[in-house]
């Protein structure tokens, strides 16, 4: 099944493929594979790709795409490029800008979509986090309506084509949807989500508010230790999970994607390895039945692998509510 046809409508009217590349790799991996890696994935079947501006690789995915458009391989109508706008942006007058400078490093004209990343400021500025001289980092306050105001004029410049965020709560994504004067409700919102935090009611309210909820750590993280508690279980050798994947001769990671898609939810995963991105896209090529899926609602333990713990004691730091 041609994945591109897999999508989803936005509540803008624009769609979102339901399977999406992701681009994060930690900053000791060397950038310039990411064109090749990225390229691969658009050969796999892979069209769409989130980046963000804290990834640092921007320039890169934006390359591998042109370079996939000028080869004929696809039309950039048909691929849909995530950005999003960094914590240091969020005064309302440096969010535009934030995009159009991003814009000019990777060579594209307008991104698909651009999310709020977190929905905490940081001082504003260049530096991604911003440290007082006892090495705290130094939060700034945002109204987050204000950004969204911002985010929606970068939408009415043609900068963005959807708008969204990422990392939000109930009470913050409802903070957005109750402002006067709202020109666009977010299409998204881009959370962690995978069977061990399946945010069963965040997707219950997003969906109830034609809200697509996106799925990242899908897999379980990178695991990498600026983020990621090394004692944290490791998703994919889960013994129930990997039971179930062996009974249908399929791998864990590719039920864990498939969970995903038959919940509604978006779902993104990241590879380096062109037999792993191949594979990734097998996700419509099989069902899960019921009771796997009951099997795999049983796995939720409410369990964060990005909890951002520099951040938690920001007055905006999402993940202290249930959902
Ligand atoms: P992930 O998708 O959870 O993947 C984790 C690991 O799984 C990868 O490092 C990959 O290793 C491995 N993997 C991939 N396919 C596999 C397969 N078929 N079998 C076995 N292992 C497989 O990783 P993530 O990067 O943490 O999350 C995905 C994306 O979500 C990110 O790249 C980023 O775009 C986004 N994200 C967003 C936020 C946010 O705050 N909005 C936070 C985190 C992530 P190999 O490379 O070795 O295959």
């Amino acid at each position: 099944m041609d994945p591109k046809h897999q999508r989803v409508e936005l509540n803008d009217g624009h769609f979102m493929p339901v399977l999406g590349f992701g681009t994060y790799v930690p900053p000791e991996v060397p950038r310039n594979r990411l064109v090749e890696v990225t390229k691969l994935a658009i050969e796999a079947g892979f069209c769409h790709t989130d980046s963000a501006h804290l990834y640092n690789n921007e320039e890169y995915v934006g390359l591998a795409i042109r370079s996939k458009i000028a080869d004929g391989s696809v039309k950039r109508e048909d691929i849909v490029y995530t950005s999003k706008l960094w914590c240091t942006f969020h005064q309302p007058e440096l969010v535009q800008p934030a995009l159009e400078s991003s814009l000019k490093k990777r060579p594209l004209d307008y991104v698909d979509l651009y999310l709020i990343h977190f929905p905490m400021a940081l001082k504003g500025g260049e530096t991604l986090l911003p440290k007082d001289e006892n090495g705290k980092v130094i939060f700034d306050t945002v109204d987050l309506c204000a950004v969204w105001e911002a985010m929606e004029k970068c939408k009415d410049a043609g900068l963005a084509k959807s708008i969204g965020v990422s990392n939000f709560n109930c009470r913050q994504l409802e903070m957005i949807l109750n402002k006067p004067g709202l020109k666009y409700k977010p299409v998204c919102n881009q959370v962690e989500c995978h069977p061990y935090l399946n945010q069963s009611k965040l997707l219950d309210f997003c969906k109830s508010k034609d809200i697509v909820l996106v799925a990242h750590s899908a897999l379980g993280s990178q695991r990498h230790k600026l983020w990621v508690d090394q004692n944290s279980p490791v998703l994919l050798e889960d013994p129930v999970l990997c039971a179930l994947a062996k009974k249908h001769k399929r791998s864990p990671a590719l039920f864990a994607l498939r969970y995903q898609l038959q919940r509604g939810v978006v779902v993104l995963a990241k590879s380096y390895n062109e037999q792993r991105i191949r594979e990734n896209v097998q996700v419509f090529e099989f069902q899960l039945t019921s009771e796997d899926m009951k099997v795999l609602d049983g796995l939720n333990r409410n369990f964060r692998y990005v909890v951002m713990d520099i951040l938690v004691d920001h007055p905006d730091y999402p993940f202290s509510d249930e959902f």
